[in-house]
């Protein structure tokens, strides 16, 4: 579903990302961990184009998404993107947030867009908040409210990019309950997370980057047998 290939991404003078490869198959989650700075942010930002490569390619679906012909908007409907914070509109309701893709994008009308946009609130949880505004949500809600926003857009792949880093701690297992249920239900996924408890649960595989490089990966279960590099295990004794 999403391949990197020897990518390579430059801000100016500095290497952001060096020769990064990988894949992220149909229904798998795929969980980036490592220090700050690393590039994980990079990485998942060129899925959708919202950083461009200087080396390599990303292919999404098969498709090399720096090729002329390929539909930048189409492609940010394909593939959902959860940040740290800061993802409503802060005048739209929760379902005017996510009614607002539907109708101008899609070109969906009003009572259908509606009718969607309760159910994926409903799938978050969230359904009787429908009518509030987001200032009167908590980050929590927030969040779960921008997971269904995306997931309205029927998208094949969600990125998230450290969904829960900015919540406080007794928010952070609903945002991550709805993770898991959308992992469960067979979307593919990439996740940057500093949970490690989600990432043994939930990630097919752990990719751990340091210094813009993927520098060890393996499954949630070798994390502590195979996955020798003392790189890492430093890195996993830092956040537990
Ligand atoms: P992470 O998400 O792992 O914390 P990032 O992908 O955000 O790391 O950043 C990787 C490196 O690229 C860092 O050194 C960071 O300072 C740099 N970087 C990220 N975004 C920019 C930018 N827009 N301009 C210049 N440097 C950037
Ligand atoms: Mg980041």
């Amino acid at each position: 579903m999403i391949r990197f290939e020897n990518v390579d991404k430059w801000f100016g003078p500095m290497q952001a990302l060096t020769g990064v490869s990988g894949e992220v198959g149909r229904g798998e989650v795929k969980v980036l961990v490592g220090p700050s700075g690393s590039g994980k942010s990079t990485l998942i930002r060129t899925v959708t184009r919202l950083e461009t490569i200087q080396g390599g390619r990303v292919l999404v679906d098969g498709t090399d998404i720096a090729s002329r012909g390929v539909d930048i908007n189409r492609l940010r409907q394909r593939v959902g993107f959860v940040f740290q914070a800061y993802n409503l509109f802060p005048h739209l309701s929760a379902i005017g947030n996510i009614t607002l893709g539907l109708t101008k994008l899609r070109g969906m009308g009003k009572a259908e867009a509606r009718e969607r946009g309760l159910a994926e609130l409903a799938r978050v949880g969230l359904a009787e908040k429908a009518e509030e505004m987001p200032g009167r949500l908590s980050g929590g809600q927030r969040q779960r409210v921008a997971i269904a926003r995306s997931l309205a857009m029927d998208p094949q792949v969600m990125l998230f990019d450290e969904p829960t880093s900015a919540l406080d701690p007794e928010m952070v297992g609903e945002v991550l309950a709805a993770m898991k249920q959308l992992a469960a239900s067979g979307m593919t996924m990439i996740c940057v997370t500093h949970e490690m408890g989600f990432a043994r649960e939930v990630a097919d595989e752990i990719w751990f980057m340091e210094g813009g490089a993927v520098l060890e990966r393996g499954k949630p279960a070798e994390l502590t047998s195979t996955f020798a590099h003392s790189r890492l295990q430093a890195f996993l004794a830092s956040t537990s």
